[in-house]
């Protein structure tokens, strides 16, 4: 098997710099296509948080002159993984305090379009003629749309290898005024409806749809979704087109960060065969939290974004019927402020019952993973979705609606699937909260049925979530679009 070499690039890598899936995703899928012999590199930008983490580093290239965009240069680093990385570093437009995308209060940086355009540049520079490095990648695997512009620039290059582009969540798009075409000295015959242009605006996503070789998106139901108008989010007709040259490949998770006999977050490791670990778990959560110590009560638990996308609005409406029942909630989540305060106002009605934090906090999410005995997942869409991977592995059947790659990685519980062995949590279909409610309910009630409620946690445990078939499946689209046997 010929070796091929990737150059990956990403707008976050775990554990160096994290707001959501697709940095474990770029923290993660790179080792395992180094193991089976794709030679990848990850491209990064210079953000603060990473220039402090990585390790050991050189100056391998300068960039002095790329028409537009401020001097950088690119610093070579080798990630606690193995994976080696080239951190873009460029001051003015990476270092700053406050997050990749947005300001310390949320707000979207207003230089947005030049720092990824940046980072589409020097993934282009570096798949071509220009590359200052000796080592040149044949195929540039790009992610979301601060890669966007890769492909267009490509277009342009003297001897571009070709790229792939990977959509995590269709719904940021990376959308500016029309006049920044020239500011990123785009090709003017690019901003065409075959080309740039989305909606009289330049969209980041669209060039990076338009001018891919192929396009991968997280699961194969998601593949499907965003073909539709309800989930194409007006890229549908594009997408469509284009169907051919689309595969869905659902991700795996990191299963050494996500391992509950080993994982450095717990109070007691477990496994499927000795899951006393688990119950201490619920214990210290109950605890720490400040919920009320009680073993035998349902924990639901929830990490996630607070966003309409997450569906928690839903969760947060029918929280005074669900808490009728004998249950307890516990949520760790950050995003819109009117979730924020309702979670926080729900935790003070409910002292001991409800507890909420807010905020990002890694070692939390890993200790309620463990800990509840339900994960609570109503996503309006999901692209693929981590989370619920964790609770299967974790022992803590999710309760997710039939979308995205929720639907591809969540078996019902049914009499015949608890039966046969693949039952893996509750899936409802229509995002209403009755259903949620219902199918909460549902989950409950099984839970009060300790033997089905063993067996189908048992069935969470035994799932194989691995990166290997996901970094082999990667693997036969950068061989097609290489046209290599
Ligand atoms: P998305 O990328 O849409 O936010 P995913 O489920 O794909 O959703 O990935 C979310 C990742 O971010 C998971 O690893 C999850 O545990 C983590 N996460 C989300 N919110 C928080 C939080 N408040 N604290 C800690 N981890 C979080």
């Amino acid at each position: 098997m010929p070796e091929i070499k990737v150059l990956f690039v990403t707008s976050e890598v775990a554990p160096l710099i994290k707001t959501g899936g697709l940095a474990d995703v770029s923290g993660a899928l790179p080792p395992a296509l180094r193991q089976i012999n794709v030679d990848v590199r990850v491209l990064v930008p210079g953000y603060t948080q990473v220039l402090a983490k990585m390790g050991p580093s050189e100056v391998v290239a300068t960039f002095k002159d790329l028409p537009g965009f401020p001097p950088s240069r690119l610093i070579f680093s080798i990630m606690k993984s193995g994976v080696p990385l080239l951190v873009l570093d460029c001051p003015p437009l990476f270092q700053r305090e406050g997050g990749p995308y947005s300001d310390p209060n949320g707000h979207d940086w207003i230089d947005n379009p030049l720092r990824f355009g940046l980072l589409s540049k020097v993934a282009a520079v570096l798949g071509s003629d220009e590359s200052p490095l000796s080592w040149r990648p044949n195929l540039v695997h790009g992610n979301d749309w601060q890669t966007g512009l890769t492909g267009v620039y490509l277009s342009v290059a003297k001897g571009s290898v070709p790229n792939i582009i990977t959509i995590h969540n269709l719904a940021f798009q990376g959308n500016f005024r029309p006049q920044k075409v020239q500011l990123l000295h785009l090709p003017p015959a690019s901003f065409n409806v075959n080309g740039i242009e989305l909606y009289g605006n330049m969209s980041f996503l669209k060039a990076g749809l338009y001018y891919a070789y192929h396009i991968t998106t997280v699961s194969p139901n998601y593949a499907r979704e965003i073909q539709s108008a309800e989930l194409g989010f007006g890229l549908q007709g594009l997408l469509h087109a284009r169907r051919d040259d689309i595969t869905g490949i659902l991700n795996g998770i990191d299963t050494q960060e996500w391992d509950p006999e080993s994982d450095k977050h717990l109070h007691s490791h477990f496994s499927a065969s000795r899951m006393a670990g688990k119950a201490h778990n619920k214990l210290a959560l109950q605890m720490r939290m400040g919920l009320d110590s009680d073993a035998g009560i349902p924990l639901l638990g929830i990490v996630s974004r607070l966003t309409h996308q997450k569906g928690l609005d839903l969760l947060l409406e029918i929280a005074p019927r669900l808490l009728e029942m004998p249950v307890q909630l516990v949520i760790l989540g950050s995003g819109e402020a009117f979730m924020q305060q309702a979670a926080r106002e729900l935790a003070l009605r409910y002292p001991g019952r409800v507890a909420a934090m807010i905020g990002f906090d890694e070692g939390l999410s890993h200790q309620i993973e463990a800990g509840a005995d339900l994960f609570i997942m109503p996503s309006r869409f999901e692209p693929c979705g981590l989370n619920q991977f964790y609770s299967q592995r974790y022992g803590t059947p999710p309760v997710v609606h039939n979308t995205g790659g929720l639907a591809d990685s969540v078996v019902d519980c049914t009499p015949e699937t608890l039966k046969n062995g693949t039952a893996s949590g509750f899936v409802f279909s229509g995002m209403t909260a009755n259903n949620l409610f219902f199918t909460i309910k549902r989950a409950i009630d099984l839970y009060h049925d300790q033997r089905k409620w063993k067996a189908l946690r048992k069935n969470c445990m035994s799932k194989d979530f691995s990166w290997e078939t996901s970094a082999r499946a990667y693997r036969r689209v950068y061989m097609k679009v290489l046209g290599w046997k």
